[in-house]
């Protein structure tokens, strides 16, 4: 069970989850950071990168007056509350300990660690005070990712697996979202979002029956919320429909987080906090289901088109491509091709002025950025006759810069400009999802 940072973000919501969370057989308890603290965090690393010492102090301590204050909301024993302010006053003292002229990465990571080390120790604290003898799993000891940032999937479950051994008799563990080692051995991250992830990995080394992620919306919706009025959850998704989604802005699940889930085969449900009572969404290995299932979109996409130097496109000029992406390590997300070139997305500027100086090489290039990729996940095998014209005849009056259809059989993919994207997802709800 993973709650995230609404689900947690008062003492009145982890008194919530603590009641959520009791009473269910035996359960791992993945927490994210209380809301706003890891946004406040990266704050303070701001300030310390520009070496505003001050500026991060000043911070920190409003920081610190908040906790101060669940604390006292939260516990009613005086020897617990004294407790957890020791435990969060010493999490404060490391963070001040790292507010230093010579800041670093490494500094910046362990900085942000802290949120979740927070966020459980509380929990776990108030879960004793409660009477339940919950066990503590710290993440740093089994959660890892390896040199190229991707989860090292077998270190988890043995590591994981010898310390749930340690505490055989207790029905809760508590542990941290988000938080990792390094393959340096460094304290790290899974990105932000990431306890979505924490919550697949994990899921997926114990084989669990079922992984829940505790949100503060009833599922995933048809169409972003934030942009949309009258969406309405989904209620059920195959395993590569919310994977597309999650990956292509779907802020409700992290991008990467479908995956340990689909190869373990583990069913995922999105609840609600708040409403604990409905149903939200189950992602499994269902059927086909014949329709369109939600839009989602994704921001601050760049495009780039190649355009072969040669009026036809030599034969290994694709190659040369996609070779030049490969040695950076560049992902690409969208790809169109003609006669005579080809355009492809890229989700970040990382890297870009070296891969366009050498795609100069080979033909002309030309870049556009903030574009935004917006995506519409379904039943889209191509004998579905029709439902790609759908999809096309909603964007009519917008205009689109790319096209992707058939790389799969669940998605279509529009790549248009950043300040038509409101309009773009208003329009496909309204023709897709009418009756909303
Ligand atoms: P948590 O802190 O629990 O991880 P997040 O803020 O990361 O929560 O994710 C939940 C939010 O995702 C919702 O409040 C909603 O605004 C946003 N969201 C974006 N797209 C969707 C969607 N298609 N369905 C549901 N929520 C979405
Ligand atoms: N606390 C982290 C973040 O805000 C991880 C998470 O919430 O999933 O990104
Ligand atoms: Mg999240």
């Amino acid at each position: 069970m993973k709650f995230g940072g609404t689900s947690v973000g008062s003492s009145d919501r982890i008194k919530e989850v603590a009641s959520l969370i009791t009473g269910r057989g035996q359960n791992i308890v993945v927490l994210s950071a209380m809301s706003g603290t890891t946004n406040t965090l990266v704050e303070i690393s701001d300030y310390l990168r520009k070496r505003n010492i001050n500026g991060a102090k000043q911070i920190l301590n409003s920081l610190e007056k908040k906790y101060s204050a669940t604390i006292a909301m939260l516990f009613s024993e005086v020897d617990y509350r004294m407790e957890a302010d020791e435990e969060i006053r010493a999490i404060f003292s490391h963070i001040r300990a790292l507010c230093h002229d010579n800041f670093s990465d490494v500094d910046e990571k362990e900085i942000l660690a802290q949120g979740e080390m927070m966020s459980t120790t509380l929990m776990y604290l108030y879960l004793h005070e409660r009477g339940i003898d919950a066990a503590f799993i710290p993440a740093l000891d089994y959660m890892k990712i390896d040199a190229d940032g991707e989860a090292d999937t077998e270190y988890i479950r043995e590591k994981l697996r010898n310390l749930l051994d340690e505490s055989p008799a207790a029905t809760l563990y508590i542990t941290q979202g988000y938080i990792c080692r390094n393959h340096l051995g460094e304290v790290d991250n899974l990105r932000r979002g990431g306890s979505d992830l924490t919550a697949t990995l994990v899921g997926a080394a114990i084989e669990a029956q079922e992984i829940e992620i505790w949100t503060d919306i009833d599922g995933m919706h048809n169409n972003d919320p934030r942009y949309v009025e009258g969406t309405t959850p989904v209620s059920e998704l195959h395993f590569d429909e919310a994977a597309e989604l999650a990956y292509f802005g779907a802020k409700i699940l992290h991008p990467a987080c479908v995956l340990p889930a689909k190869v373990g085969n583990i069913p995922v449900r999105l609840l609600n906090t708040m409403a604990p009572h409905l149903p939200g969404t189950l992602i499994y290995n269902t059927d086909r289901s014949g329709c369109i299932k939600a839009v989602a979109a994704k921001d601050d996409i760049i495009a780039i088109r190649i355009k072969s130097s040669r009026m036809l496109l030599a034969s290994n000029f694709m190659h040369r491509v996609f070779e030049i992406f490969d040695n950076y390590r560049k992902p690409i997300d969208m790809i169109a091709t003609s006669e005579v070139g080809v355009s492809v997305t890229v989700d970040s500027p990382l890297k870009l002025e070296h891969i366009v100086d050498e795609l100069k090489e080979i033909g002309t290039v030309t870049v556009d950025t903030d574009m935004v990729i917006v995506c519409v996940v379904g039943d889209l095998e191509w004998h579905n006759v029709g439902f790609e014209a759908v999809a096309l005849k909603a964007l009519a009056g917008i205009p689109v810069r790319m096209i992707s259809y058939g790389g799969s059989n669940r998605n279509i993919s529009f790549l248009i400009k950043k300040e038509d994207k409101i309009a773009a997802l208003n329009a496909l709800s309204a023709t897709l999802f009418p009756s909303h």
